[in-house]
């Protein structure tokens, strides 16, 4: 490098996953001598607070839940789970730098340990139908690949099953909010029958943090872990508390508009209109957000973003998955299971507090949680807590109508309830293939650098995995790569999904 050569200027929008992910990738892999000068890396967030859709509530939470250190840990109002969990999986991999092991800091979670209650009957099924349930969603998307224009899950689904279930059945509705629609957080009737389940997955358990999802992204910005630069497999690395670079985010920065041309970038701050000049802007900022006009969260862009970028934003789904968290004075509930659920037809009944999480089963602690799932969710977040606690109430005495030994509270319970879709910086939970859209969509809009000076990360620009964590981690990986190779005057091939060998 020439002695005084001029600084790569570089702006992450976003300190969630994937921002975090870029930022650390770039401060930990950053080579002056090849790209063409030292890093200026500026991290702006929004909120007062780094993790995005991965929030572990501590400070946040009523004393209650502090003194009861809820969860057995803080209380993960985004994602929970490292789905798959495997030594291949980059979460996992975070995780194992940490020293959190299976057994030591993340639990696991059991789908097979889960009692089903019908709700017309109030008894348990003797087979809960999940592979009648599986194969009519499989049968459907065959028939779809024969139709000549993409519908939705739900028109495509038909005919009855070998063992009587048909797509009105109680237990294929209860598993179809559970399974398909929570998984892609998109209502049946919008999901894509040619695309919506085509997304990859890692194959491992299901695993949570004891301690939460701050876990991660504390150590992603501490600079607790070192990750390289993902151009191969994904390695990351434990550093000595003397050795670590934190990231330094400025909190409070919502970005209301991009400009950007061959030469550079502009982004103007929402609220002091302050300008950040850069060389290279990694946008993190969710679908919902680039979809949205409301004036607490609309970016604009400045010229227009290229038609196949907009036309992305426009028809990908971006669904809603609603958490509500209950902390008991005791348990009152049968003590092993995972899950409980009840099964009924319907919308929005099926996916509307009918899945209950028994925390207590995977921490000592007299927690449930339950969940509002496709087209429940955005209804459950504009209820009061006294309906939300009725329902969720109505619900739990069916379940367990028939266990004598079992009286559910009459009292609201202290609970804490997620509202990712009124959130300004959200706008919802995470990304899905509408009708219409599929993988190439993600990949058309989002896989290319706009005139090599934008670069978009996060969940929605993974085609692979989309709605996950890891998605969002590995294109924030891959945003960085793509920065350092423009740095160095040779533009990165259109982005691609991490694939570990
Ligand atoms: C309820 C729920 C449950 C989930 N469960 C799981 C799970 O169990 N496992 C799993 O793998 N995934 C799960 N997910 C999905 C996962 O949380 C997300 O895919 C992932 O966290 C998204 O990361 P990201 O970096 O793409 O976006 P984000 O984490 O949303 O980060 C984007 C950041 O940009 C900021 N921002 C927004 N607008 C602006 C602006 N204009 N200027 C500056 N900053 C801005 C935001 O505040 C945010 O911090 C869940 C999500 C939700 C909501």
């Amino acid at each position: 490098m020439a002695s005084g050569a001029r600084a790569v200027r570089v702006v992450v929008i976003g300190a969630g996953t994937s921002g975090l992910a870029a930022a650390r990738t770039l401060v930990d892999t950053w080579d002056s001598s090849k790209n063409g000068g030292p890093l200026e890396l500026t991290v702006l967030e929004a909120r007062n607070r780094i993790g995005g859709r991965t929030w572990t509530l501590v400070s946040e939470a009523p004393a209650a839940w502090n003194a009861a250190d809820a969860l057995g840990a803080p209380t993960d109002m985004g994602a929970s789970w490292i789905h798959g969990s495997c030594p291949e999986h980059p979460i996992t991999k975070i995780a194992k730098a940490l020293g959190q092991t299976e057994g030591g800091g993340l639990v696991q979670t059991d789908d097979d340990s889960s009692e089903v209650v019908l709700c017309d009957t109030g008894k348990t099924p003797d087979d809960d139908k999940f592979d009648a349930y599986e194969s009519m969603l499989e049968q459907a998307q065959e028939k779809a690949e024969d139709a000549e224009t993409d519908k939705s899950i739900w028109q495509m689904l038909s005919g009855r099953s070998e063992s009587g279930q048909t797509r009105d059945s109680a237990l294929f509705q209860y598993h179809l909010a559970t399974g398909a629609e929570f998984n892609t957080a998109g209502p049946a009737s919008q999901l894509s029958a040619w695309s919506g389940f085509d997304d990859e997955e890692y194959e491992g358990s299901e695993v949570v943090w004891a301690k939460g999802y701050k876990t991660m992204y504390e150590a992603l910005q501490s600079g607790a872990v070192k990750l390289n630069d993902g151009s191969n497999k994904v390695k990351v690395t434990a550093v000595a508390p003397g050795s670590r670079k934190p990231l330094a985010v400025q909190y409070g920065k919502r970005i209301r508009e991009v400009a950007y041309d061959e030469s550079g970038v502009k982004l103007t701050n929402a609220d002091d209109g302050l300008v950040y000049q850069a060389d290279y802007a990694i946008i993190t900022i969710p679908l919902g957000v680039l979809k949205s006009s409301d004036p607490r969260s609309a970016v604009t862009f400045r010229p227009d973003l290229p038609r196949v970028t907009a036309e992305g934003i426009r028809a990908l789904g971006f669904g809603n998955v609603v958490k509500v968290a209950l902390l008991f004075p005791t348990v009152w509930w049968p003590e092993g299971t995972h899950y409980y659920g009840l099964a009924q037809a319907g919308e929005p009944d099926r996916g509307l507090f009918t899945y209950f999480l028994n925390v207590h089963a995977l921490s000592d602690k007299p927690v449930l949680m339950t969940f509002a799932l496709g087209s429940a969710a955005d209804m459950a977040e504009k209820m009061s807590d006294a309906a939300v606690w009725e329902a969720i109430r109505t619900n739990l005495m069916t379940i367990f109508d028939s266990n004598d030994d079992v009286t559910v509270p009459e009292e609201m319970p202290h609970m804490i309830r997620s509202e990712w879709r009124a959130d300004p910086h959200a706008k919802g939970a995470y990304t899905y293939c509408a009708v219409g859209t599929s993988k190439d969509t993600i990949s058309a809009a989002f896989g290319s650098a706009v005139e090599g000076r934008l670069f978009f990360a996060g969940e929605h620009t993974s085609a692979a995995y989309r709605g996950t964590v890891h998605g969002a981690f590995q294109t924030g990986q891959q945003a960085a790569r793509a920065v350092v190779a423009n740095s160095r005057g040779a533009p990165a091939a259109d982005s691609e999904e991490e694939e570990d060998d």
